[in-house]
């Protein structure tokens, strides 16, 4: 069955590629005008110019796009949307001037959503965590990867991996889950890191090894959190076991977190706001993708991550969102976009690349998702006519997303 897409002002992301872009590449994302796209059986089959005098191909079923700019669906390569409840209390409590020593000692942070999970039953979650990924899919998010990591437990942890796993088997569009048991360290282990590095070693990759939960490990590698020797030992036990490694890095300080994952062979290291010369030339000519999450340093209040300085070294870029209940509490990747470009200083066309084919690549998605390539998901963003794709950045705080199609159909 093949379905002809007519009529789109612009056809942009068409590119297919072994490696992530990098450096000045990243300031290219290749659109066509006028184009028609051929889909058959939900992949990408062919496109072309509606000004080609050879004429529109054959196919069974014509769909209008009306004026549409069409894009790859975003590639989301850090959530952690799995959570209960929400935190916006403790945003109050910023505003009024608690610092995140007072917010703890309130009950606040990581482990109040730890507790929270833990008094949410399994299906609660997967309910939640369903609604939120059908409101994102609708503003154009086609792939995710989806964390632990406020489990800390081996029971919750697992729970949280179950569900990610539910969600992963229901929807149509590809999941990666990402074990993150060492997001910090819970409150009965912080004058024992030993016992809970043991936990982690001993009984949790075992256990979600054995079941198949993880497709990589990531660590908080943070001073104060999980130290540069804690973050070794456990992305290289989880690597032993199969799993790759994704790090939180360089968000507060410059402790050799990039460094370390780069040493790793790491797929993402992320967050990047804390960069120093050493981090910056790490990533410069490494596999290791740098992934941006301005959401994060927008929520946050912090200083965005050196991008300017970082294309200029070489490094390849994805965005993500950060979705989660303290940092970052939205998954909206096209205000991600826009606060790239407004805050961190992407060109439209970098943000356009890192929040689409550079996000697959960061979760090992590229085969199925990111471009418009033969032979990928039809995950595609159908726009409201827009002027351009710097429009997208520009005119930021909305959603230009019209309509989405998942495996060619729209949703
Ligand atoms: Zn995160």
């Amino acid at each position: 069955m093949k379905t002809l897409v007519r009529n789109i002002a612009q056809l942009g992301g068409i590119q297919s590629h072994n490696k992530a872009l990098r450096g000045e590449a990243m300031a290219d994302f290749p659109v066509l005008p006028q184009a028609w796209l051929v889909l058959e059986n939900g992949c990408i089959h062919a496109w072309g110019q509606e000004t080609d005098p050879k004429g529109l191909p054959q196919a069974d079923m014509v769909l209008d796009a009306k004026g549409a700019t069409v894009l790859p669906a975003w590639c989301d390569s850090h959530t952690h949307l799995v959570f209960a409840g929400s935190r916006e209390n403790e945003m109050v409590d910023k505003i009024k001037g608690l610092d995140y020593a007072a917010i703890a000692a309130k009950g606040g942070g990581i482990l109040s959503t730890a507790k929270a999970i833990a008094q949410t039953s399994e299906n609660d979650l997967y309910a939640q965590a369903m609604a939120r990924i059908e409101r994102l899919v609708q503003m154009g998010t086609g792939a995710f990867e989806i964390k632990s990591g406020y489990g800390l437990d081996l029971e919750n942890e697992l729970k949280m991996l179950r569900v990610i796993r539910r969600l992963k088997e229901s929807l149509p569009i590809p999941i990666r889950s990402s074990f993150l048991g060492a997001h910090s360290y819970p409150l009965a282990f912080r004058q024992n890191h030993e016992g809970y590095l043991q936990l982690i070693e001993k009984e949790m990759l075992p256990a979600i090894v054995a079941e198949g939960l993880a497709d990589y490990v990531d660590v908080f590698c943070e001073t104060g959190f999980f130290s540069l020797a804690e973050t070794k030992r456990i992305c290289v036990a989880a690597q032993e076991k199969g799993l790759g490694v994704k790090l939180h890095a360089n968000q507060l300080s410059a402790m050799g977190a990039v460094e370390l994952g780069v040493a790793l062979g790491a797929i993402s290291v992320d967050h990047l706001e804390t960069m120093d010369a050493a981090s910056i030339n790490a990533l410069a000519n490494a596999d290791t993708i740098g992934t941006l999450l301005p959401g994060a340093a927008f929520f946050l209040r912090q200083s965005q991550p050196p991008a300017r300085e970082l294309l200029q070294a070489g490094a390849a870029l994805a965005l993500a969102s950060d979705f989660n209940p303290g940092s970052c509490p939205t998954g909206n990747m096209n205000l991600v976009l826009a606060l790239a470009c407004i805050q961190a200083k992407l060109l439209p066309a970098e943000a356009l690349n890192a929040a689409t084919l550079n996000g697959a690549f960061a979760m090992g998605l590229q085969k199925e998702v990111g471009s418009i390539a033969v032979g990928k998901k039809a995950n595609l963003i159908f726009t409201s006519p827009i002027p351009s794709l710097d429009y997208l950045a520009y005119a930021f705080g909305d959603c230009w997303v019209n309509k989405v199609m998942v495996n060619g159909q729209f949703i």
